[in-house]
């Protein structure tokens, strides 16, 4: 019965170890999200900025336009002309440095998509892991009530000397209890003396192992089972 319990605490801390790994990831990816977004809206406000130069420069090559619909000498003709021309040259270099921006920033765009893609899916499998976890929680704190009961009662049962013993090796050995069909401690792995073995063979016998002094008692092969 306290084996049982130690195995499943023992697995539920195993699996909040997973949830936590997955946390950090989640916080790494968070992270980067962050760090990549705030490129990604820089050079958009820049790509705006310059999208609103070529627009005002649009307003002024039609304004330049008219100019030179109206000029009536060769010298306002040339002025407006070279105008044109100028505006014509800064729309270009605008609309270069978008191009070179949006070359920029592609790659990042892409792995900001990446990252959210998987940014949900790691926050799914941490909300499925967690409410596992909280489910087996439950039962485990259910099982050791329902035990604990069933445990108080055996406990009861036990002569006070016994369940010290038990309860001492349980501290310090992790497990109290041990088995043997053939002589040897299934749980220290030395060889009882074959007086003691002989004896607890014999009777029902409760002794301990000499070497890890573990509780010991006897078990026929065919009833052997793996009890920790
Ligand atoms: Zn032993």
């Amino acid at each position: 019965m306290d084996a049982e319990v130690k195995v499943l605490e023992e697995k539920l801390a195993e699996e909040r170890g997973v949830l936590n790994s997955l946390k950090e990831s989640l916080k790494r990816l968070d992270d980067r999200l962050t760090a990549d977004r705030a490129t990604v809206a820089a050079a958009d406000k820049q790509r705006n900025d310059f999208h609103i130069d070529v627009r005002t420069m649009s307003q002024q090559i039609e304004h330049s336009r008219e100019k030179l619909n109206r000029s009536r000498t060769e010298r306002e003709t040339n002025a407006a002309q070279r105008e044109l021309e100028e505006l014509r040259k800064l729309i270009r270099d605008r609309e270069d440095e978008m191009t070179r921006l949006d070359n920029d920033t592609s790659a990042i765009r892409t792995a900001v998509e990446a990252a959210e893609t998987e940014h949900k899916q790691v926050n799914e499998e941490l909300a499925a892991k967690a409410g596992d976890i909280q489910a087996k929680l439950s039962k485990l704190e259910a099982d050791k009530s329902e035990r604990g009961g069933g445990r108080g009662a055996i406990v009861k049962r036990l002569p006070t000397v016994l369940y010290r013993r038990y309860e001492l090796l349980r501290g310090k050995r992790g497990t109290a209890i041990a088995q043997t069909s053939d002589g040897i401690c299934n749980k220290c792995n030395m060889a009882l003396p074959p007086q003691l073995y002989h004896r607890i063979r014999r009777e029902p016998l409760i002794e301990q192992c000499q070497s890890c002094n573990r509780i010991i008692y006897f078990v026929s092969t065919t009833e052997a089972t793996k009890v920790d």
